[in-house]
């Protein structure tokens, strides 16, 4: 089965190959001639994620994906949410977000909760009709960057079950079994296998 997956992202579109296995050709939106960045202007994960697979539909007439992720920190009332890859402005740094979210978190004091979660939304457009995804990885956020593996703020977070590791001291396989993006994604290919 062919599917259009809504991303730029190599890292993304190998990741999601993976997950779906032989089964599924993943095309990229460029091979449709689709270059520029795709509109994501929903209030909601669900929203952009809707808004980012129905403009690829429009323009390709063929079935597709797309995904949108939040991290959500208790104690920042669930922020940067929707906006966490411009959490520090448009077109701001993985530095400059990891800098924010620490410098937020420190002015709350020592003893705030940490725990967080990224929250994945995956919306299939399949024959015409939409179906969405979810998935979720807990954990909390570091006080300090610790490794150089991965990207985003996968310097300080911690997920849980990893001895205190954040994703960026983890390998990649380890990283994707248990992801909120690998899980949607398993989610979405469940479904399409059922
Ligand atoms: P997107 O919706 O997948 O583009 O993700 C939005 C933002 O969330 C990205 O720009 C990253 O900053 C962050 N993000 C998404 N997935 C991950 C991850 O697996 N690790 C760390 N940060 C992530």
């Amino acid at each position: 089965m062919k599917l259009v997956f809504a991303t730029g992202n190599k890292g993304k579109l190998r990741e999601a190959s993976e997950i779906l296995g032989p089964e599924y050709e993943l095309m990229s939106p460029a091979q449709f001639g689709i270059t520029e960045e795709i509109p994501e202007t929903g209030e909601t994960l669900e929203e952009n994620s809707i808004q980012k697979a129905e403009y690829i539909y429009a323009r390709t007439g063929a079935d597709c994906f797309a995904d949108d992720t939040g991290l959500e920190v208790d104690c920042l009332n669930w922020a940067p949410g929707v906006y966490t890859a411009r959490y520090a402005g448009e077109h701001c740094s993985f530095d400059d977000n990891m800098e924010k979210l620490l410098s937020e978190m420190a002015a709350l004091g020592p003893d705030v909760p940490r725990t967080a979660r990224f929250r994945s939304v995956i919306t299939l457009i399949l024959n015409g009709e939409k179906h969405c995804f979810e998935g979720c990885v807990e954990g909390k956020i570091a006080l300090q960057r610790s490794g150089a593996k991965g990207f985003g703020y996968d310097p300080v977070f911690i997920p849980e079950g990893f001895g205190g590791k954040t994703f960026a001291e983890i390998p990649e396989e380890e990283k994707n079994a248990v992801s909120h993006r690998g899980r949607a994604l398993r989610a979405m290919v469940a479904w399409l296998a059922r």
